[in-house]
């Protein structure tokens, strides 16, 4: 996902309107949303494993249907199990070693009475049958749902974007992410003249009757819930390889046919972008399913295996650079941002999307290390300080969890340059990137929390970040150094920051650099000479007290 800054900014300032500027709202949350949001009852003894899911796509009608064959195993016993659909689709019918079962329906939520016994360690296969008009996304992909629209040559072009409502917009689900399936088959039916292109490896096509054709895809490697999507349209394809840490790694791109020759242009910038992502994050997580871009009517999402991209051929983000530094417009936005979640966002998936900084502010930092990739490490300073610009301080980056609410949109940039703040004070590329690797490998293909994520760096850095991370995840205050300088005496504390703050600091002098470690009790240090400046990788205000 991409970033939706207009949008908080106008959140903002009906919150101001409406509170006065005291962002002391409690959020008040529903059934619904717990039922969304939580691992109740009904979710928590059962493991996903495989979805062999039909959908047959209407364009005449805006509607669907299918079947989805959900494999499972058994962790406890118990015999009621929560499939989520969402209104208006319609669960018609649930089938269980050939007998069927009922179920109650509890807004987007269904519980399906199992009559078989489910003994524990046991694989089973649960048959659900669907149909109905799916929630259409008004402004994609920033509001989720289905997509039927028509390209410049007004033919159809479907697709599905649908992060936070995730896969149950528009088939039967387990839809939370803490436990992601771990491979699934696809099978796409559409008009015989439309492609029907998806995640992972495309395993064949079907002629069938009523000049429709049937599209068969298969995704190996585990898959979060908003990332499974069908892109139907007038589809061309080419595809490349290129040497990477796993092997040879499968190239494959699908463009709009009048597209190609401007595609084949602008993502030549993709074997580069991937050389450089697997240096510092590892081999690229799923070889089996190779790496793809697909042209969307929308302007791009993460979707493992099958990035959505629609940002028109252009460099920068829709031709714009976010830090306003010039670098952002040497690179395509969406292909940099969206290829570097297939580590973050994708092979790590956090369990409740309150922790999407752990998605969001390691891709943003993605953008920042291609940019050093490119161009070196100052350009990369200056371009993720630029990005500052876009930073809200509106709401804590982490939300509530439990209640499928993710935080403020500071989740990217705020993030990214509290990442970039714990570089300086690491002071050792080498470990930073050995760290970054680590997180890759030892969460290889799994659902973390942003404690854990925040664990394994203290651990593995040796470093006691806690009050960073509290800082710049759960408050929505920027630290303030607050100094001051007589000659040479410079006498500095923090404010504006959590209890017990402590986080180093640098000062740069002409010559060297000289490291303070300031709390919220003030320090006196004699300097060498009263010209140097805090260095401005680290994200934090400045006040000079008399
Ligand atoms: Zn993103």
């Amino acid at each position: 996902m991409f970033y939706p800054f207009y949008r908080k900014f106008i959140g903002l300032l009906l919150m101001l309107v409406f509170t006065g500027g005291l962002y002391s709202q409690k959020l008040r949350y529903t059934h619904a949303d717990s039922l969304r949001g939580g691992i109740g009852k009904s979710r928590i003894w059962w493991d996903l494993k495989h979805y062999d899911l039909h959908v047959a796509f209407n364009y005449a009608d805006s509607s669907i249907s299918g079947k989805n064959s959900i494999r499972y195993k058994v962790l406890e016993a118990d015999q009621i199990m929560q499939i989520d659909l969402m209104e208006p689709m319609r669960l018609d019918s649930v089938v269980q070693d050939g007998k069927t079962c009922t179920f109650s329906k509890d807004g987007n939520a269904y519980f399906v009475q199992l009559s078989n016994a489910q003994h524990k360690e046991a694989i089973k296969t649960l048959i659900t049958y669907f149909h109905g008009k799916p929630h259409v996304a008004k402004q994609p992909p920033w509001d989720g749902g289905l997509i039927w629209t028509k390209d410049a040559r007004q033919r159809p072009w479907i697709s599905i974007a649908c992060q936070g409502m995730a896969s149950s917009v528009w088939f039967p689900s387990k839809d939370h992410q803490y436990d992601e399936v771990d491979s699934c088959s696809l099978h796409f039916t559409v008009p015989s003249d439309l492609v029907a292109v998806s995640n992972g490896r495309m395993r064949g096509i079907d002629q069938i009757s009523n000049g429709k054709a049937v599209y068969h895809w298969e995704v190996k490697n585990p898959i979060n819930n908003y990332n499974i999507i069908p892109y139907i349209g007038y589809y061309a394809n080419f595809k490349d390889t290129v040497q990477g840490e796993g092997g040879v790694l499968q190239l494959d791109y699908w463009v709009l046919q009048e597209n190609v020759e401007l595609a084949k242009k602008q993502f030549a910038q993709v074997k580069p972008m991937l050389r450089c992502f697997e240096y510092w994050f590892g081999k690229y997580p799923f070889y089996e399913d190779g790496y793809k871009l697909v042209e969307a009517p929308y302007l791009g999402m993460e979707h493992q295996s099958a990035i959505a991209y629609g940002n028109k051929f252009k460099n920068g983000y829709l031709g714009t650079d976010l830090s306003l530094t010039g670098w952002g417009l040497k690179w395509d936005f969406i292909i940099v941002h969206e290829s570097g979640h297939e580590w973050f966002g994708n092979n790590i998936t956090v369990k409740d999307v309150a922790d999407n900084w752990v998605h969001e502010g390691f891709t943003a930092y993605s953008e920042c290390l291609f940019t050093q990739y490119l161009f070196g490490k100052k350009a990369a300073s200056d371009y993720v300080i630029g990005t500052r610009i876009g930073v809200q301080n509106d709401e804590p980056i982490i939300a509530d969890y439990n209640v499928n609410r993710d935080g403020s949109s500071d989740m990217y940039y705020k993030a990214a340059n509290m990442l970039h703040g714990i570089r300086q004070i690491v002071n050792n590329d080498s470990l930073w990137r050995v760290m970054l690797r680590g997180l890759n490998s030892d969460f290889w293909h799994q659902t973390v929390s942003s404690r854990q994520v925040e664990d394994y760096m203290m651990k593995f850095l040796k470093l006691d970040l806690q009050k960073v991370f509290d800082q710049y995840l759960r408050t929505k205050q920027i630290p303030v150094l607050e100094y001051k300088l007589k000659e040479n005496t410079f006498s500095f504390r923090w404010t504006n920051c959590v209890k017990h703050f402590d986080m180093p600091l640098k000062l740069e002098f002409a010559d060297r650099d000289y490291w303070i470690n300031p709390t919220e009790k003030w320090q006196k240090v004699e300097l060498t000479s009263a010209d140097f400046k805090i260095d401005p990788d680290f994200f934090v205000r400045t006040k000079k007290v008399n």
